[in-house]
């Protein structure tokens, strides 16, 4: 039967691909006697030897086999993208269920890829991945990746995760601490089910297998390098799905209240490196400070994952309002536009910033009338909510209104549906930006008739994005990736180089 490969959309015109005779639509098949499965793989086998033998079929069905010394490089293509995996799960607090109804497709699709995982920092309950799928993580060497464990008890997890074949997390990762991989952890929490001795059994298990232990019982090279506790998000979109209770500022403040610690205690154990990570929203929740920089990992390790987040950003705009830069924003006029959960956070400084440059910038915060008013986060907004919340905000306005809007560089990330939305080489596919609800950035700055520009990471991002649009304006056809910083959006972070 003739095997599926890996099929070339672009050469370079002076690569290897092309020197060997590769062009646009032929399919790789096999290097060096191994079935090519996708981009990954390839990468992975075509870094294996300095000579690489490459067997391809031309687009008119003709088989070629070629040799090529590529000393362990790629060899100067594009590969079409994947078809991502989806998982087997029916979690009680999956997004996708909760999503209201018109989007577009590729945001109703339950992905769970371990290539995404490793590419990207997604999250995998590993439902999708079997015997198989993890001899080609430890093969491939695909670490760290990133496990949904959400309860390490059998009974919970099938509770939890509404699947009964995947009570059993630990053997899959055991299995991958023993092939070497490291393994970061989440925890989504669900009041009920993976809480209280549940949650603790978790703790107590992957803390088991934590990287670095010097001594005890776990002797793998692989470990558990953190785990993250997240509080479940429930939309206004859940009917006919099963009850479960939403965590309030009062379950919130308990849980800061007592894990806060534990995790500075833990750290302790773990030399110092932070291992368990509570995500910003149990603070923003509890309304609560976020703790200071030390109670987070060195390389802000799940930060992707909302682990974090508030505080870098905090720390950046005190010493962005020390430097020289951040005269920058003397005079300007901005709307920034968030989720309620920062906006009050993002408030406080920039009161700092206009009283010290003299600038007129102002957090609001948008009402999620898409997802519901309980989802509080920048992320989930859509181009409608902000654009309804710009234009409340001129009509109450009675001075001259704003010369931009800022809006989260969270609400354009690209990464739900992945497969048409980049390529390897690390280029945003929609570089225009798209909100979604399928609104442009271009889109709703025609609309509102003033720039409208990504937020960025920080207060020094966001001043280069409004002096691009200075520059710039307008934004139309613009390449997002190349006019405004990307963080946030979801490029590669751990490729091989091809
Ligand atoms: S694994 Fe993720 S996508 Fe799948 S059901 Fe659970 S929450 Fe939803």
């Amino acid at each position: 039967m003739a095997q599926k490969g890996v099929q070339v959309i672009a050469t370079e015109p002076d690569g290897l691909a092309a020197a060997i005779g590769l062009e646009p639509g032929d399919t790789i098949l096999e290097i060096n006697g191994e079935k090519v499965l996708d981009q990954l793989n390839y990468q992975f086998l075509i870094s294996q030897k300095d000579e690489s033998v490459v067997l391809y079929r031309k687009a008119d069905g003709d088989l070629v086999e070629a040799e090529v010394e590529n000393g362990g490089d790629g060899l100067g293509l594009d590969l079409a993208a994947d078809e991502v995996k989806t998982c087997k799960m029916n979690c009680v607090f999956c997004f996708v269920h909760q999503m209201p109804k018109g989007y577009r497709k590729s945001l109703y699709l339950k992905d769970e890829d371990i290539r995404l995982s490793f590419l990207y920092g997604h999250f995998s309950t590993l439902s999708s991945s079997d015997e198989h799928e993890l001899d080609r993580i430890i093969r491939e060497k695909l670490s760290p990746i990133h496990v949904s464990v959400h309860a390490t008890d059998p009974e919970a997890r099938v509770r939890t995760t509404g699947n009964p074949k995947e009570g059993h997390i630990l053997r899959k990762i055991d299995r991958l601490l023993e092939g070497g991989i490291d393994v970061h952890t989440q925890a989504v929490i669900a009041p009920g089910y993976n809480d209280g001795a549940i949650w603790e059994k978790t703790l107590a298990e992957l803390w088991e297998r934590r990287a670095f232990q010097e001594t005890g019982p776990w002797s793998g090279k692989g470990g558990v390098l953190s785990l993250s506790c997240v509080p479940l998000g429930l939309t206004a979109h859940r009917e006919g799905l099963t009850q479960v209770q939403e965590i309030g500022p009062a379950y919130a403040k308990d849980w800061v209240e007592r894990w806060t610690p534990e995790a500075r205690h833990l750290a302790r154990d773990n030399g110092g490196e932070p291992w368990l990570l509570l995500a910003d929203e149990w603070f923003t929740r509890a309304r609560v400070e976020v703790p200071s920089r030390a109670f987070y990992s060195k390389t802000w390790a799940q930060l992707e994952n909302g682990v974090g987040m508030v505080r870098k950003f905090q720390d950046h705009a005190k010493r962005f309002l020390g430097s020289k830069r951040a005269e920058g924003f003397r005079g300007r006029r901005a709307l920034l536009l968030t989720g309620s959960s920062f906006a009050p956070i993002l408030n406080q400084t920039l009161m700092a910033l206009n009283k010290q440059v003299g600038s007129h910038l102002r957090a609001v915060a948008v009402k999620n009338n898409d997802f519901g008013e309980s989802v509080t986060v920048a992320g989930l907004l859509t181009g409608r909510d902000l654009q309804y919340a710009a234009h409340a905000d001129r009509t109450a306005s009675h001075a001259k209104w704003v010369d931009a809007v800022v809006v989260p560089s969270a609400s354009l990330r690209t990464h739900t549906g992945p497969t048409d939305q980049y390529t390897l080489h690390g280029q945003v596919a929609r570089a225009q930006g798209t909100f979604l609800d399928d609104m442009t950035l271009t889109g709703l700055s025609d609309d509102l008739q003033v720039p409208v520009v990504p937020s960025g990471a920080n207060l020094a991002q966001l001043l280069d994005h409004l002096e691009a649009a200075d520059r710039l304006p307008p934004m139309q056809g613009r390449d997002l990736a190349k006019v405004f910083h990307t963080e946030g959006l979801n490029l590669p972070q751990g490729a091989y180089n091809p």
